[in-house]
Formats: C-alpha cells, structure tokens, sequence
C-alpha cells in the first residue's frame, strides 16, 4: 500500500494580534480560541498587570478573539507583510 505523503499544513492569511496597552486581562478571548493559542502573561515589571499573547505559528485567522473581545483590543492583521514587518523589527 502507497504511503499518503504529508504535506505541510497549510497557514491562515490573517492572525490575530494583541493591542497589549489595551488588553485588561480578562480572559474572554482565551475561552473562545477554537485552538488555545492564546496565553496570558504577566506583565515582567508588575505582575499585577495581565495581557494575552496570540501564538502565530498556530493562530487560524478564526477573527473569534476579535469578535468577542469586550474591550476590542485584538486587530486582524495580513500575516505575510505582518511577519515581514516584524523580522525587520527583530532582526
Ligand atoms: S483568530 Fe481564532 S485562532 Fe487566532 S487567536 Fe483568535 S480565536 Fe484563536
Ligand atoms: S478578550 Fe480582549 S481584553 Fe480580554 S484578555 Fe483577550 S484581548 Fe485582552
């Protein structure tokens, strides 16, 4: 029997990101995610402080974070001039 070659998973154009100065914490978001990619931190210099971050690598462009964040603090972005805009940032 032929063995099914895999093929890489296939990327969503749009991610979901995180206005941080915006997030207050609350959690909604995370309880929405169809694929838990989104973690919340605390902030290093007060930990009192808490924000999500958005895994791009897994985020599925779903916009349901988007959608049901009560305080709208999650933008859609195009993820290809995104992660170009973000290496020349990194580098
Ligand atoms: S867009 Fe969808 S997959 Fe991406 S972080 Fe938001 S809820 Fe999760
Ligand atoms: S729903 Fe909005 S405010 Fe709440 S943790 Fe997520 S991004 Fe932050």
């Amino acid at each position: 029997m032929a063995s099914a070659t895999k093929r890489p998973k296939k990327r969503s154009a749009n991610i979901a990101i995180v206005r941080r100065d915006d997030c207050t914490g609350c959690e909604a978001c995370i309880v929405f995610c169809p694929v838990d990619c989104i973690d919340l931190i605390e902030a290093p210099e007060n930990p009192a402080e808490k924000y999500v971050l958005i895994d791009k690598e897994t985020c599925i462009g779903c916009v349901l974070c988007a959608r049901y964040c009560p305080w709208d603090s999650i933008d859609m972005v195009v993820r290809e001039p995104f992660e170009q805009r973000a290496e020349l940032v990194f580098m």
